[in-house]
């Protein structure tokens, strides 16, 4: 008996038949059908590698096929922070499941619950160590800084419900909304005010009209909004005054130049190149671009803009907020959310947190149920 390892070109395992084909024709006996976890710039996906067992008439040998991947794509999953079950995890459960009923082989998964790429091959798994906190078995870290007993998801797991347990103070987070009447439109997130393009002309005016309040909403009138412009194009005129095309160094790699973005933009009827990546003027630019855009269309629909800051969040505050929003669609019973966060929170800091976020108006709380306000939907 010896091991050869075969590739053969990736290809997309998108159904159960996808994969049966791809079995059938990895020819020999499959016995072990093992997904893994890899991922490169565009996230995570599985990949699955199909054990055979070649029986020729004096000798049988073993070889190891790799037989195509798992992959959906996008990160999109990470953006509320709730990482919801991984749909690649789920559809290789479920083909796994079919292709062990069909084969007879084994199926082996060691993270089934969401990506992980230190857990051990089928042929390593022997070396592996069982995490203490999800029973994974996982190969341990060679990090000083890290814990050998468990794998790195639960490691992040373990700070993230410190955070929840020690109510550490979570401010983090500025959203901003274009609004007319009862109508709010969504200009972006911010993990601080400092991240809008529109920041260096409003941040003075914003910050001294902040109340303080738990959640404090910042509203800039049209006649802000006017004064804004003007300074974002004095700003404009003196960069275009000095402007200059940019180019590629002579040993710029040349596979690189077109993943490059140019860009061209209109400014008092003229019109400028800009290469953001290469050139900070340019980038600066750019930015000042957006931030009069953003300012136009304020001022030409008769919009004001507002600011939702948080001041005097914790991780408790956002954690049980969060999970009332989105975990359970806006309502749930105090009960689920104790239950949640338990063996990180008692019953007591459950109720604490929940009274604090009804009286900055984030939930309201009818008898057993709990629901999120509209606050809270444009807080988040
Ligand atoms: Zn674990």
């Amino acid at each position: 008996m010896y091991f050869t390892a075969i590739s053969f070109p990736m290809i997309d395992i998108t159904s159960f038949e996808t994969l049966d084909k791809a079995i059938s024709l990895a020819g020999g006996e499959p016995t072990v059908l093992e997904a893994l976890w890899d991922g490169n710039t565009t996230g995570w996906y599985l990949y699955l590698n199909l054990h055979v067992t070649i029986k020729r008439l004096f000798f049988s040998k073993k070889e190891i096929r790799y037989i195509g991947k798992i992959s959906l794509g996008g990160d999109i999953r990470l953006f509320n922070k709730i990482v919801p079950p991984w749909p690649e995890a789920e559809l290789a459960k479920e083909w796994g499941k079919m292709a062990n009923e069909k084969y007879g082989l084994i199926f082996y998964f060691p993270s089934d619950k969401e990506p992980d790429s230190n857990c051990p091959r089928w042929e390593q798994r022997h070396w592996g160590i069982q995490c203490a906190d999800c029973a994974k078995i996982i190969i341990p870290t060679d990090s000083p800084y890290l814990p050998k007993d468990i794998c790195y998801n639960c490691y992040l797991t373990r700070e993230f419900n410190n955070k929840i347990k020690n109510a550490e103070p979570n401010d983090n987070g500025v959203n901003l909304y274009m609004v007319k009447d009862e109508e709010y439109i969504y200009l972006g997130y911010s993990s601080s005010l400092d991240g809008f393009p529109i920041a260096p002309f409003i941040t003075e005016i914003v910050q001294a009209r902040r109340e303080k309040r738990l959640v404090d909403i910042v509203t800039l009138e049209e006649r802000d909004i006017s004064i804004i412009k003007e300074k974002i194009e004095q700003a404009l005129d003196q960069k275009v005054a000095v402007y200059k095309s940019a180019e590629f160094s002579p040993d710029f790699p040349q596979n690189f130049k077109r993943n490059i973005k140019r860009l061209t933009v209109e400014y008092k009827g003229n019109r400028y190149e800009l290469i953001e990546q290469l050139c900070k003027e340019h980038s600066k630019i750019g930015s000042l671009v957006r931030a009069l855009e953003t300012v136009d269309n304020a001022i030409s629909g008769d919009y004001c803009f507002n600011f939702y800051f948080k001041n005097g969040f914790n991780h408790r505050d956002d954690a049980v907020l969060r999970f009332v929003n989105f975990v359970s669609n806006g309502s749930t019973s105090i009960s689920a959310i104790v239950q949640r966060y338990n063996g990180i929170l008692n019953e007591t800091e459950v109720r604490d947190t929940i009274t604090k976020m009804e009286e900055v108006g984030c939930l309201t709380i009818e008898g057993e149920i709990v629901q999120t306000t509209d606050i809270t939907r444009k807080l988040l």
